[in-house]
């Protein structure tokens, strides 16, 4: 009787190879879908390493937007940030706590809006769109500093215009960074 001479593969010794390169020997795999991945596919997330095509595939989950979802928000933000502005900035320091509360009003209305419809790109375009609302305001107060700069009493700088700017500056800064945090605490959800 002769003994069996062909080695038996000990559990330890069998070799996994990333599924995307054959020639790399792994122990990583991804802790969706179980594919091995190497070290250079594998994608770290908040839950574990997983492979490129799991991770896109929860990303496409969070970008159920559309265009016009997008478009919408942003004419939203602009003109809700114009309006709320307008009557913010008459309060002149009152601003520095009127300001975020119109951007989290503003933020809540664009949520709404959309609906469950999300996209990564939302904090961006709400928080452009009121900081150009916000800019709106700007662009009077901005004429007349410049005006007063040239046509005025000759003086350098003309002081009341320039305190007549700095509200609306603030309530863009304050306004579109709640709108940004906002939507983007909402968008993790
Ligand atoms: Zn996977
Ligand atoms: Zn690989």
């Amino acid at each position: 009787m002769t003994p069996d001479l062909t080695p038996t593969p000990s559990p330890i010794a069998e070799r996994v190879f990333c599924a995307n390169h054959p020639d790399r020997e792994t122990t990583l795999r991804c802790n969706k879908c179980g594919k091995p991945i190497c070290v250079k596919c594998a994608r770290r997330t908040p839950i574990g390493y997983r492979c490129k095509e799991c991770v896109n595939q929860h990303q496409q989950l969070f970008e159920t937007a559309q265009w016009y979802d997008l478009v919408i928000a942003f004419v939203l933000s602009t003109a809700l940030s114009a309006v709320g502005g307008a009557l913010v900035t008459a309060l002149g320091w009152f601003v520095i706590i009127l300001a975020p509360m119109a951007g989290s009003v503003i933020a809540e209305v664009i949520f709404r809006a959309m609906r469950k419809r999300r996209s990564r790109y939302l904090p961006w375009i709400a928080a452009g769109g009121a900081a150009l609302g916000g800019l709106a305001l700007c662009a009077l107060p901005m004429l007349a500093l410049v005006a007063g700069l040239f046509v005025g009493d000759g003086s350098f700088m003309n002081f009341g215009s320039l305190l007549r700017l700095i509200w609306p500056v603030v309530y863009v800064a304050l306004c579109a960074s709640t709108v940004y945090y906002r939507m983007r605490g909402i968008g993790i959800n």
